[in-house]
Order: structure tokens, then sequence, then C-alpha cells
């Protein structure tokens, strides 16, 4: 079973548990499931994707823009957070070029 099946199962559970008037059975259900869909975004941001480059024209031909594959938050190659591990607004991990 993957996590998104255990999601879905749990969202079923919580309705069934719902049209037979069991609502506290209803409310647990879907906790379990907001709780599956957190630890399955942090797994994501765990793994490390590729930074998207970008060129301003003037550069000479210098990367000089980043963006984060899950936000698009912007990274300019002169800041301090070029290169850095984690984006530093959601939290992804990050792979640079060498
Ligand atoms: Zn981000």
């Amino acid at each position: 079973m993957t996590i998104d099946e255990a999601i879905k199962r749990y969202n079923n559970n919580a309705e069934h548990e719902r049209t037979h008037g069991n609502l506290q059975g209803c409310l647990e259900f879907k906790q379990l499931a907001e709780w599956l869909k957190e630890l399955k975004n942090l797994k994501e941001k765990d793994e490390s994707k590729e930074v998207r480059y970008e060129y301003e024209g003037y550069s000479y031909g210098k990367l000089d823009m980043a963006f984060c594959p899950s936000c698009e938050h912007i990274i300019e190659a002169d800041s301090e957070n070029w290169g850095c591990e984690f984006c530093p607004n959601c939290g992804q991990k990050l792979r640079w070029e060498e």
C-alpha cells in the first residue's frame, strides 16, 4: 500500500463513519489522513530536487538566478542563499550543479 492509498483509505473510512452517524470516528480518520498528508510533504521535501536556473541576458552567459522547484522562490547568484542546502522559503532540499 502506498501513502496515497492509505490517505484515500482513511478518507473513505471517515466518510463511512460519518454516514453511520459516528462523528468521533469520522474525525479520528480525518486526523489520520491529515497526518499522512503532512508526512508525505515532509518526505518529498527531504528528497533533493534540482534547482531551476534562469539566465538574464546581460550577464555574459553566467547563471544568475535559480528557482526552488517546489515553491518558485527566487535565489539570486550574489545572495548568501546561492548554493544553500534547503530552500529558505519552503524548506525543500535542493540540488545544485557543481
Ligand atoms: Zn521552496
